[in-house]
């Protein structure tokens, strides 16, 4: 069914349970393709690591396919979304690309069980990181994500969420003594019986406005940031998403659960035990 005032899926107990079921065979799916990146790999071995261990598991890819004309022309043709550098989002995997030391990679995937889909994405560097700057990018970046979540425990619109991530990367850009790019255009959005669904969940945003937030939503929240400038450009293959200035880019997500008493990340493979225990918040075990 949908929300009062939205047209924002809202979801029984149960289909939540079944949406945290594909988020935990994601969180199992994204760990294999962690475990697949190092350097002399491919982008495209990380893709198939990912989709043999979705196979496995007996989901299917919601990236394959994903887009293009009707005639199939166009479409995303790989399981996940590898970006290199300073690819952002929406990088297609490719046997041509070889992952080298100190590489910043952001995979991108997602997966369907039973017909509840889920979204979640990493940043990590291939090798050591090559300088502080970009460790900080990274941990900024999934601070800012955790903010995210943690502001969804008691937000009441989606502004709420946008303003805490917003929020928390210049504080970090603070703490880190820089300005962290943050990419406007794209962000989060509603997930259930499809990936992209209302409400549209942006990375920067005030406090009381945006759709109204009830139990029974899920959401999906992913801050990019830059070390640059926040402007991005769509690449002549269609999909990827690069900084305009060159500057490296890093891009977290996790899919999480309204409850009617708390949240759920949804994605973690702890339901967010790790990532919510700063915040003072106990998730709900959806398991
Ligand atoms: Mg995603
Ligand atoms: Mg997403």
């Amino acid at each position: 069914m949908l929300g009062r005032d939205s047209a924002i899926e809202i979801h029984t107990r149960g289909e939540l349970q079944a949406v945290r079921a594909a988020g935990r065979v994601l969180a199992s799916a994204i760990a294999v393709a962690r475990s697949a990146v190092a350097p002399g790999a491919t982008t495209a071995d990380i893709d198939a690591a990912f989709a043999a261990a979705i196979a496995a598991a007996g989901a299917t890819s919601n990236f394959l396919n994903y887009g293009g004309a009707p005639d199939g022309s166009g479409a995303f043709p790989a399981t996940i979304c590898a970006s290199a550098n300073d690819e952002v989002v929406h990088g297609i995997p490719s046997s041509a690309r070889v992952l080298r030391e100190g590489d910043l990679l952001s995979i991108d995937a997602g997966c369907i069980l039973d017909g509840w889909h889920a979204d979640s994405a990493i940043s990590l560097h291939v090798g050591d990181a090559p300088s502080m700057d970009e460790v900080d990018l990274i941990a900024a970046t999934e601070a800012a994500m955790w903010a995210g979540i943690a502001a969804a425990a008691t937000a009441r619109r989606v502004g709420d969420i946008s303003w805490a991530i917003e929020t928390s990367v210049v504080r970090s850009g603070r703490d880190d003594g820089r300005r962290y790019g943050m990419v406007a255009g794209y962000g989060g959005h509603g997930i259930g019986s499809a990936m992209h669904m209302d409400p549209f969940v942006a990375n920067t945003g005030r406090r009381g406005k945006g759709p109204r937030l009830a139990a029974g939503m899920a959401l999906a929240i992913e801050p990019m940031l830059t070390l640059g400038r926040p402007q991005v450009d769509e690449s002549d293959d269609g999909w990827t998403v690069v900084t305009r200035d060159g500057s490296r880019a890093a891009h977290t997500e996790h899919s999480i659960a309204i409850c009617e008493d708390g949240i759920c990340v949804l994605t973690a493979a702890d339901g967010g035990v790790a990532g919510l225990a700063s915040y003072g918040i106990v998730p709900v075990d959806l398991d």
